[in-house]
């Protein structure tokens, strides 16, 4: 038991697992930990909770002396449940949350000490961020930047600590987290809908976006894990040959949950619920150890501060049960890596769901006006969209094995299918009233409320309309779904604008009826936003053709995708939004870059540190061992050795053949390094990683997993796949 991978696989044998007993009721601990609506009756007054819900629904002012008055029943409650601290919570663009924790605790002039929490405490802090990335918008030394209470997303306790969700901005005012982006898509989103909505509702007054996010993930032994340090820096393996036995038996997708991952689901989901995140769904995915978690869909701003949270709380209770939860995309190669759907939908305040087909003709235009649209807005801001989710860890899934492809397209179904076919044979302009009848009654009418064709999904297909949703696939498990969802909020915002105002030049100005109209643009956006339909393997060769002819961007790496970000058409859109200044959007690209290189390098040094102290010395102890045979097989045998030496000698040439391979590359990738590095201009930096350095993580892998399958299993450091992969 001499190294690491040893003590590690000997202390995950004597884990032993007690079976964790839920409470059967889940309702009743359901937002406890939570500021809620109930929670607010009891604690505020009439005119602070008043307040605060107008905070909510039309995004109005709270006053100090109203923050004051909800500041100290906020306290009250959070001491009341043993909070000691509070912290504002908030999103940097480093992908994660942070936090900075104060004691209530504070000392008055006559040196007594009283707990005080007061509103301009709840409503704005000023952490010293100066370390967080900002893309160039706040140099360090006017490392001025403050949290903002966003009044939309509740507080919460969490360890003895009151946690509110507040935005980041400069105070110049940017944006410098992913949250404050995101409010404002939403805002737009929710004005542009609305009024579109009231085609057909006059009741509507405000739509807001809803996220139901599918959280996949891996579950690792902990000791095993933290024994590579692969894992440990990087999130992912960087060397390892595949298991004998891998996902080819499609034995672990939806099988039983092994006893551990199941009682650190069921610690989890309770953790979960009392914090207020609805989670539902549990169940294997398909490689081994990799779990999904979905709650109920929400509000997308909670929905993504829910995920936020949960990634947190998963660290944190995985701990407990001696097990390390891996959110990378791409943690093992040849198996699948994990994603994090999002499903997406516009729903009413008067309760209805815009993307659901109804039961009525109306209702069904309803539902084709906002489907239509948003299909209209993923075809013109496609390459928008892809660069929303780009980053150097979901590079490695996009394309592969099972995820969809980086290439957007969306998949309908038949039914719906033949709905937008019937729809483009709409007569320009005036309609006879057959033509209306045959349309109610035939197209729109025969709509069916439930889309059954849909239960068939195209796993596919990275924008796919599931029955009363879009599900965005090629989102990756570590992203912060702020990021898409602002993306994919702004675009639809800016198509609803756009065909609010043909449609109502046709009726002002041509004279024509609501529907007529209504049928009229539809007819056009089905016309012109056909290319983005895909009904296909999204796998297949001859889509990557198809897609090339039809102008499709296929951005495969993070340095390419996100170029998209800052042309003309781009910074037109968020800025006429009011989602993004250019200043704003430079910033995260900038970010964007920044991110892919570090991590790229970071990797590759990992990459060297292994190569020479671990992997290299191994095979450097295994060779010696077995030239020590070949010379003792020549002193007994003397001449005649060479025969009897024959696999030995083999063995040798091989593991020399391997170890000058790796040695080798993993030299010319320092200089690749190097020369990156040299690059002034972000830009073509992050180029030089993506096209010079990363290539050769592929070729010194080869030789390092050669060296695994040849070198002493007793004699190899570090944990192997399949003692990554099946110890559970
Ligand atoms: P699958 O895994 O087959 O895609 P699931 O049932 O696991 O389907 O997940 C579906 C997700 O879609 C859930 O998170 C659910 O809350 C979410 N969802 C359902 N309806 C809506 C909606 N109207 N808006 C947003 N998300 C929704
Ligand atoms: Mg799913």
């Amino acid at each position: 038991m001499s190294n690491i991978r040893f003590k590690a696989i000997f202390k995950s044998s004597e884990h032993k697992v007690h079976p964790m007993v839920e409470s059967a009721k889940r309702s009743e601990a359901f937002g406890v930990n939570v500021f809620n609506n109930d929670r607010m009756m009891q604690y505020l007054t009439k005119d602070a909770m008043e307040s605060v819900k107008n905070a909510i629904q039309t995004g109005s002012k709270i006053d100090r002396k109203m923050a004051d008055q909800i500041a100290e029943s906020m306290k009250a409650w959070a001491m009341s449940m043993g909070a000691t601290h509070y912290t504002h919570w908030f999103q940097p663009l480093t992908g994660a949350t942070a936090e900075k924790h104060d004691a209530f605790f504070d000392l008055l002039p006559n040196g007594k000490a009283m707990e005080k929490f007061g509103g301009s405490q709840l409503v704005q802090q000023e952490p010293d961020a100066s370390s967080f990335p900002s893309g160039g918008i706040r140099n360090t030394f006017e490392a001025r930047g403050y949290t903002a209470w966003d009044p939309t997303s509740p507080a919460f306790i969490y360890g003895a600590t009151l946690c509110i969700p507040t935005v980041f901005v400069s105070y110049t005012g940017e944006a410098l987290d992913n949250k404050a982006p995101l409010l404002r898509a939403l805002h737009a989103v929710d004005q542009a809908a609305t009024s579109v909505a009231r085609y057909f509702d006059k009741n509507v007054n405000k739509v807001m976006a809803t996220l139901g996010w599918e959280q996949e993930y891996f579950l690792i032994d902990k000791a095993v894990a933290n024994s590579r340090p692969d894992i440990v820096l990087t999130g992912r393996t960087l060397v390892g040959h595949s298991a004998a036995k891998g996902q080819q038996l499609d034995d672990h997708y939806f099988g039983v949950i092994p006893l551990r991952a199941l009682n650190f689901m069921k610690d989890l989901e309770m953790e979960c619920t009392k914090l207020g995140i609805p989670v539902k769904t549990r169940h294997n995915e398909v490689a081994p150890n990799q779990f999904e978690l979905a709650p109920v869909f929400e509000e997308a701003n909670l929905a993504v501060d829910h995920n936020l949270l949960l990634m947190d709380v998963m660290d944190k209770v995985a701990d407990r049960h001696e097990l390390k939860v891996l959110f990378h995309e791409k943690p093992f190669s040849g198996i699948n890596g994990s994603g994090k759907h999002n499903n997406w939908s516009l729903a009413t305040d008067t309760g209805i769901n815009l993307l659901s087909p109804g039961s009525t003709p109306m209702k069904n235009l309803q539902f084709l006006t906002f489907f239509v649209n948003t299909i209209k807005a993923v075809d013109t801001y496609e390459e928008l969209l892809r660069a929303s989710i780009a980053s150097a860890s979901n590079d490695h899934r996009l394309g592969a094995n099972e995820a969809p492809p980086a290439i957007f397209s969306i998949f309908i179904g038949k039914q719906l299918s033949s709905v937008l076919d019937e729809l483009e044979g709409v007569s320009k302009g005036k309609l006879s009233p057959e033509e209306k009848t045959e349309l109610k009654l035939n197209v729109v009418g025969k709509i069916p409320e439930i889309l059954l064709d849909n239960t068939d999904r195209n796993r596919t297909s990275p924008f796919a309309f599931t029955g009363n949703k879009f599900e965005m696939r090629g989102v990756g498990s570590k992203i912060n779904c702020a990021k898409p969802m602002t993306v994919l909020n702004t675009i639809v915002a800016r198509q609803l604008i756009d065909f609010k105002e043909e449609v109502d030049n046709l009726i002002d100005k041509k004279g024509l009826k609501k529907d007529e109209a209504i049928f009229n643009i539809l007819r056009e956006y089905i016309k012109s936003s056909k290319r983005i339909r895909f009904e296909g393997d999204g796998y297949s060769e001859a889509w990557h053709k198809e897609a090339a002819k039809r102008k499709l961007s296929n951005n495969k790496t993070t340095p390419e995708a996100v170029n998209i970000l800052t042309a003309k058409s781009s910074l037109d859109l968020f800025r006429d939004m009011q989602v993004m200044s250019e200043i704003e959007v430079r910033a995260r690209q900038e970010v964007d870059l920044e991110n892919y290189i570090l991590q790229t390098q970071i990797e590759g040094r990992v990459f060297n540190e292994l190569v020479n102290t671990h992997i290299i010395p191994a095979a450097i102890t295994y060779q010696n061992s077995v030239i020590e045979n070949v010379k003792g097989l020549k002193e007994v045998f003397g001449a005649s050795y060479k025969k009897l030496a024959e696999g030995q000698l083999a063995i040798l040439e091989e593991i020399s053949l391997h170890l000058g391979a790796t040695k080798q590359k993993s030299e010319a990738m320092i200089i690749a390094r190097k020369k990156a590095n040299a690059e002034k201009d972000i830009h073509k930096k992050a180029m030089g990683y993506c096209y010079d350095v990363r290539p050769y993580f592929d070729d010194i892998r080869y030789h390092c997993d050669k060296l695994e399958q040849l070198v002493d299993d007793q004699k190899w450091p570090l944990a192997k796949y399949r003692e990554l992969l099946f110890i559970r």
